[in-house]
Order: C-alpha cells, then structure tokens, then sequence
C-alpha cells in the first residue's frame, strides 16, 4: 500500500452536501503509477469494478458513485498530492483485480 499525504486538502459538494477531505490518499501498487500520472478514467475503472465484484452497488447507485469519484479524484489532482510513501503497516495488497 502508498499514501499520497494531500498538499492541502479540498470540499466536494453533492447533493447530500459537503465531503471535506484532508486524509492521504492510500492505495494499492497497482493503482499507485495512475495516481502518479492522474489516471483519472482508470482509476475509475478499477473502483467501479471493484464495487461491482463484490456486489455492493446497483445500476443507479453505482452511476451516482462513478459520478461522486470522479468528482473527489478529480479535486484531488487539482489541490495537490504530495510524493507516495510506502505504508509498511497493512498486509493488505489488492491484487490486479483477479484478472
Ligand atoms: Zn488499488
């Protein structure tokens, strides 16, 4: 897992209101050159598969979820990520999304 501390956090407004985001953002190796290189759409991609494999979201919702992604990615990028440290406490590593 890497963490991108942010340079100086940003507000997403949705329709349920305001997300305030300051912590890092973590991710596995894989996705880790496409926040790098502000992979947006696969990023994406790779969230919105994920939620479809493990069967957490529907059609609608997960149009709303793609929709509120792009939006957080996309403001992340634009505040500023800091170089990614390696987090050497988690075991977890995502795999390449079985495929
Ligand atoms: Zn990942």
């Amino acid at each position: 897992m890497w963490s991108f501390a942010q340079r100086r956090g940003f507000t997403v407004i949705t329709p349920l209101g305001a997300h305030r985001f300051e912590e890092p953002w973590a991710c596995c190796e894989v996705c880790k050159p496409m926040v790098v290189k502000r992979q947006l759409h696969m990023l994406l991609q790779r969230a919105q598969r994920r939620l479809v494999h493990e069967e957490l979201l529907n059609g609608p919702e997960l149009r709303y979820q793609r929709a509120f992604l792009k939006k957080v990615f996309k403001t992340a990028f634009e505040a500023g990520l800091k170089p990614p440290v390696p987090l050497n406490d988690s075991k977890q590593e995502e795999t390449a999304d079985g495929e």
